[in-house]
């Protein structure tokens, strides 16, 4: 049987207009493993009787045990619709936002988003989060009503109460479409007329949409007294879920010769004129090989395993491509494509318009533009948030060093939403990622799949350093004092720093064209022109004119800048947000007097001169917090919130729960989930989402930044230009 859908896949894979990539997006608990199992169960991948129990979609063992999806894993399965038989490629996506990187990166190499609701909850945070990712990346929504059962069985609700509320969250969620798209893009608003809504009941296989119920005749009253009669079987059997499902995906979504064309010019900056442009927009299975990585997983026989789409060419064995962010090739050694979770390697090639699963990459990472000839890479991949959380882990016994090493860069290949460490004095690991749950995935994961016994400390949020005001011009002098820099800073407006995140402004990127991002950031015209370097959110601009030997020493100056901003002058976090602005440099005449022993020490002198002038301060990671509580639970819910030096900015009555929406710092998040079930008896269900970082307030900047220094090892006492703390 899997050998059979093996050659259809095959056969289907040379028809790209018969091909739709898609990925299924929720909020957490929504539904979104329970219908994947119902698709494959659909499409003969696994056994009806397994759908919802197998979990197919979560391989990883901590997912299955905690319920919840982590990596994006990756299946294809047939599926007839309109006498012709269609590939569909189905990438998962995690479902907590705690790996935003992971669902960004999935959204990528598909063209639909199935978003999954569930019907009794409605709209939540993840859903406009996902929805916001697909948006933004030209991926088209459909929806997916889910758990329509519990509002016939457990609310009791007629015909007519159900269609107002599956109307209220169609209004909703077309609300939130409408706020994201820009008046350039077509209207992606979903409907039942349209076909580009179905609902039903993941639990109990059945779904409905409005062509299906003109196919099949059923009726809202049918299915309640189905539903009623416990008849749920004989409803499945008439109006199967993934049937209905599968269909509205093969005839809503496009396909990829219809997708490619617009999604290219959104993802890839290349030359639109250039033949690569062409051969991409036309999915050219004969051109040249274009494969973009979004995930690596790791198979204990075949090593290191990439999967992502092909835009252009076909993508063999024995193929050297090469890899972005690195100086040498690859070769592919097998080729394959996803089956219920499991790989099946192929002995031909997997062309233009198809997701591939891909081994012998041992340099790509998660985001990797993988090609034949040189290239510009796809926009580096946009992460909604930085590391905000760190924790050291050891293994506990010296022998499993080695391995824990090896997964620990494993892990930071598949995740680049989290980074690797090591603390050059303690010798000690320290991984950083998104969240308190995020970390706890990841330590689980070295324990129970590689067996690695480890010790981890506690977590330890990350601050940032970030100019308050604009500084004077301050001097930083080399130990020999014969060279002298002279430089200010001031804080870059939010709307630099967001174009800087969102990858608009690069290093690497054409002159002409960073300048122009740069003023149409705001930044005015003269200085633009004497941009020199970006450091993380942080720019340094040269304004000096025809200085002697200012050239040659520019790259030291660079690595002195860098390593101050890197460890800022108040606790040696990182620098954000600021603006450097060299003004004039002193240099001796003599190359030896004036090597990286003299530069390095004066330009990171003049940039933590310059901060501390321009009152820099310690900013804090913060999150959006929402709870969902019964009323009675209201009081102790958001007292949760206000006892964290949170701030509680909205409560409002949900159905029949209330909804608490606050922020408060990471740092005072850590325990909340355990603290939060005690304070409601287990009845709360909330979420947190990162939400950039604030500055400290006032009255706790000293203690903190002494706690920071002796957790570092440095010395108590602040620089006394320090004093306005
Ligand atoms: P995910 O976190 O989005 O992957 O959600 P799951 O598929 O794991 O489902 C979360 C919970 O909701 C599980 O306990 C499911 O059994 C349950 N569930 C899923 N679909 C339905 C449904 O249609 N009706 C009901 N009553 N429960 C459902």
């Amino acid at each position: 049987r899997r050998k059979k859908i093996v050659q259809e896949c095959e056969r289907l894979m040379d028809k790209p207009e018969n091909i739709r990539n898609i990925a299924i997006a929720a909020h957490v608990d929504h539904g979104k493993t329970t219908l994947s199992d119902n698709l494959l169960a659909g499409a003969g991948m696994i056994s009806d009787e397994t759908a919802g129990q197998q979990l197919a979609m979560d391989t990883e063992e901590d997912e299955q045990e905690r319920g919840i999806t982590i990596d994006a894993a990756n299946v294809s399965m047939t599926h007839e619709w309109n006498d012709k038989n269609h590939l569909i490629n189905l990438i998962d996506t995690p479902g907590h936002v705690d790996f935003g990187g992971d669902v960004t990166r999935a959204m990528r190499a598909v063209d639909g988003a199935l978003v999954v609701v569930d019907a009794v909850e409605g709209a939540m945070p993840q859903t406009e989060t996902v929805l916001r990712q697909a948006l933004r990346e030209g991926v088209k929504p459909a929806l997916f009503i889910n758990k329509v059962d519990r509002l016939i069985n457990e609310l009791q609700e007629g015909p007519e109460e159900m269609q107002r509320r599956l109307l209220d969250v169609i209004d909703d969620v077309n609300e939130l479409i409408r706020g994201m798209l820009e008046e350039e893009d077509y209207d992606w608003s979903v409907s039942v007329e349209d076909g580009t809504v179905a609902f039903g009941s993941a639990l109990y296989k059945w779904g409905v949409s409005m062509p299906s119920m003109e196919e099949t005749g059923i009726s809202f009253g049918d299915i309640i007294e189905m539903e009623r009669n416990d008849e749920r079987q004989e409803l499945h059997e008439r109006t199967p879920l993934s049937d209905v499902v599968l269909d509205m995906v093969a005839e809503h979504f496009p396909n990829p010769l219809q997708a490619q064309p617009s999604r290219v010019p959104r993802i890839w900056r290349g030359d639109a004129e250039s033949d690569l442009a062409h051969q991409m927009r036309d999915v050219e299975d004969e051109g040249d090989v274009v494969f973009m990585v979004t995930d690596i997983g790791m198979d204990p026989h075949a090593g290191e395993i990439a999967t992502g789409r092909v835009f252009s060419g076909t993508i063999k064995k024995g193929q050297e491509l090469f890899v972005s962010g690195t100086a040498g090739k690859n070769r592919v050694q097998s080729v394959g494509i996803f089956m219920g979770g499991e790989r099946e390697e192929l002995d031909r090639g997997v062309p233009a318009g198809n997701i591939a699963a891909v081994t012998g990459l041992r340099d790509a990472i998660a985001g990797s533009t993988v090609s034949s000839v040189e290239m510009t890479p796809f926009e580096s991949i946009e992460h909604i948030s930085e590391p905000v959380i760190t924790k050291s882990v050891e293994a506990k016994s010296m022998d499993d060093l080695p391995k824990l090493i090896q997964t620990l860069q494993q892990v930071a290949k598949e995740d680049p939403t989290i980074r690797v460490e090591i603390n050059e004095d303690t010798g000690e690991h320290l991984i950083s990622g998104q969240g308190e749950l995020h970390l706890e995935v990841i330590t689980t994961r070295i324990e129970k799949n590689q067996g690695i016994p480890v010790k981890t400390g506690e977590p330890i949020v990350v601050y940032r350093e970030a100019p308050q005001g604009a500084s004077r011009e301050v001097e930083g002098v080399s130990p020999n004092r014969h060279n002298k820099f002279y430089i200010s800073v001031e804080p870059l407006s939010q709307d630099i720093v967001d174009a800087i995140q969102l990858g608009e402004i690069s290093n690497d990127m054409p002159e002409l064209e960073r300048r122009e991002a740069l003023q149409e950031a705001g930044m005015d015209k003269d200085t633009s022109q004497n941009f020199e370097h970006l450091f993380g959110t942080n720019i340094l601009i040269d304004d000096t004119k025809g200085i002697q030997h200012l050239n040659e020493t520019m790259e030291l100056v660079i690595e002195g800048m860098e390593e101050a901003l890197n460890d800022g002058p108040l606790a040696a976090e990182p620098v954000q947000g600021a603006l450097l602005r060299l003004h004039d440099a002193r240099l001796h005449e003599d190359t030896i007097h004036r090597g990286p022993a003299q530069v390095i020490p004066a330009a990171r002198e003049a940039v933590h001169r310059a901060l501390i002038d321009s009152e820099v301060r310690l900013m804090e990671p913060i999150q959006d917090v929402r709870i969902d509580v019964p009323s009675e639970y209201m009081g102790s819910a958001s007292g949760e919130i206000q006892g964290r030096r949170g701030r509680v900015d909205d409560m409002f009555q949900e159905g029949d729960l209330m909804v608490i929406e606050g922020i408060a710092p990471v740092e005072e998040m850590i325990g909340f989930s355990s603290d939060i079930r005690s304070a409601t008896e287990g009845r709360a269900s909330w979420n947190t989402e990162n939400a950039g970082f604030r500055v400290l307030v006032d009255n706790l900047q000293r203690e903190k930044i002494g706690e920071i220094r002796e957790r570092k090892g440095m010395k108590q006492e602040l620089s006394p230009a320090i004093d306005y703390i």
